[in-house]
């Protein structure tokens, strides 16, 4: 049996091992998933190598911290972060899965992304994914945070590296960005804790695809504006699905139960 594990702080609550067991149980692949908040990343690691655990999940507060312990894909180095480490490698592979949660989430909502003008408001971990993964195929990417200088290094750190033209600027003229825009991210936590928007109501319209990466509650301030708006729609369940897809998928080689882990995962939302 294979034993794969989150680790993280907290993970009490986290969705992501009935998410992936309902992956297991529909392949028949003999696994387990399991949790830790662990104090250290790099001990989880090397903890993990001793156990011979397969596969590790990285959430908040480890996600940067867990880079000196693995060999960053390519994409994880960009975004500057690590959610997924794989140990069929040594030292063990460290990807970011929130890039592909962010595309296919589009994709399966039947959103292009090429040639998109984009916004992305936030510049934390989710906002470098959401900005990585819009930047390979969209036109630009404006990120917009409260805290400008963030926006600024995020796209200091990843304008050399996506073909999409990067801009930053501050929450106070995303207005105007939205205007122009075809896609939107919500990379900020607003949202999860009170029934806010970081972004005005007025500024969203029907030509518009809304992603919000904030999952709990499923049907947030913003998703509702835009669909009032006329905008697509597409909630952060989608994002949380695809990231655990993508690492499912890295870690077994096999095509990922997409519908029984959306349908696991729905159902605990
Ligand atoms: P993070 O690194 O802590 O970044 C938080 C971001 O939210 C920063 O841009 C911060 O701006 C902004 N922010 C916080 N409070 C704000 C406020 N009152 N007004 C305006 N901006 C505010 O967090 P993260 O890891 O990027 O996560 C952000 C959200 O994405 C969380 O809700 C998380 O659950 C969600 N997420 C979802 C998925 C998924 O799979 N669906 C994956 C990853 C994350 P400053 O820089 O100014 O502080």
């Amino acid at each position: 049996m294979d034993v794969y594990a989150l680790i993280g702080r907290p993970v009490e609550h986290s969705l992501s091992p009935p998410m992936h067991e309902a992956g297991y149980e529909a392949t028949g692949v003999d696994a387990r998933y399991v949790t830790f908040e662990p104090s250290s990343a790099t001990d989880a690691v090397a903890a993990a190598v001793d156990l011979g655990v397969a596969g590790l999940n990285v959430t908040v507060p480890f996600k940067e911290e867990v880079l000196p312990a693995v060999e960053p894909t390519e994409r994880a180095r960009r975004v500057g972060a690590v959610n997924t480490v794989d140990f069929a490698t040594s030292p063990p592979t460290g990807d970011n899965t929130d890039v592909a949660g962010v595309r296919r989430a589009f994709e399966h909502a039947g959103v292009s992304l090429s040639d998109v003008r984009a916004v992305v408001v936030g510049a934390g971990g989710a906002g470098r994914a959401a900005t990585a993964a819009l930047g390979e195929s969209a036109a630009s990417v404006h990120v917009a945070n409260r805290t400008l200088s963030r926006a600024e290094a995020l796209v200091a750190d990843l304008d050399p590296a996506v073909p999409a033209t990067l801009s930053a600027g501050p929450l106070s003229d995303v207005d105007d960005r939205i205007a122009e825009a075809d896609v939107l991210v919500n990379a900020t936590s607003v949202g999860m804790e009170a029934d806010e928007t970081p972004v005005p109501a007025a500024a969203l319209h029907a030509d518009l695809a809304v992603l919000d990466a904030v999952y709990t509650p499923l049907e947030t301030r913003l998703l509702r504006d835009a669909a009032a708006a006329g905008a697509e729609t597409v909630d952060g369940a989608w994002m949380l699905l695809f990231q655990g897809v993508a690492a499912f998928e890295r870690w077994t080689g096999r095509d990922a139960p997409v519908d029984a882990m959306n349908e696991t995962l729905r159902a605990r939302l």
